[in-house]
């Protein structure tokens, strides 16, 4: 694995490689074929952090399944009560669906029980969570994601989607801020 990287005014360090990515990745794929197997279930990509981990996730489903892209945007004015998201690019009806949410990383929680909130508006049959990364000790909110590739301590991550000021995204193992 590559040492030392330097993205704008940050260096970063080797995290997580590749390998054990694929690995982690392979095991929550088994876990989804096993346990939606017959729900064709709507595997719905939060943009743009969870593109990378959501292609690979999907290319290991062996199960009738679809998947479709959102986005989660900041709703401009509302600073004062904390920052409100909303969901951006929903095409399909999902009432009655299952629907399986691909996040890239679950840190404070409040993005996913946003997204959760809304989407259990459109009367899904049941929402699950899949995240390439879960940070607990950094967690706010009331919310367990059902399929967890890793997780890690609180520190900031670049890398397999994830970036850093918009850079990074493209590396193909996991890099962790230097202090
Ligand atoms: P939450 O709402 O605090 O759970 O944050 C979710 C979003 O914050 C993720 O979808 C990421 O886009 C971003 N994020 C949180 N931690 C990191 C990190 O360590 N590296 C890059 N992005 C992060």
């Amino acid at each position: 694995m590559d040492t030392k990287i330097k993205i704008k005014d940050r260096f970063f360090t080797p995290y997580i490689s590749r390998e054990k990515i694929a690995e982690a990745v392979g095991h929550i794929a088994s876990q989804i074929n096993k346990e939606l197997a017959g729900k064709n279930p709507l595997f719905l990509c939060v943009l743009n952090g969870a593109f990378v981990f959501a292609a690979d996730l999907f290319r290991e489903l062996t199960i009738e399944s679809e998947i479709s892209f959102i986005r989660m945007k900041s709703y401009e004015g509302m600073r004062s009560t904390g920052e409100v998201k909303q969901i951006y690019g929903l095409q399909q009806d999902i009432t009655d669906r299952t629907v399986v949410v691909v996040e890239d990383i679950v840190d404070t929680g409040f993005t996913i029980q946003q997204l959760m909130q809304q989407l259990k508006a459109h009367n899904p049959k049941e929402i699950k969570v899949a995240t390439l990364l879960f940070k607990p000790d950094s967690l706010k909110c009331d919310v367990k994601p059902d399929y967890v590739a890793l997780s890690i301590p609180p520190a900031f991550i670049v890398g397999y989607g994830l970036d850093y000021d918009e850079q990074g995204r493209n590396l193909k193992d996991i890099y962790v801020v230097a202090e």
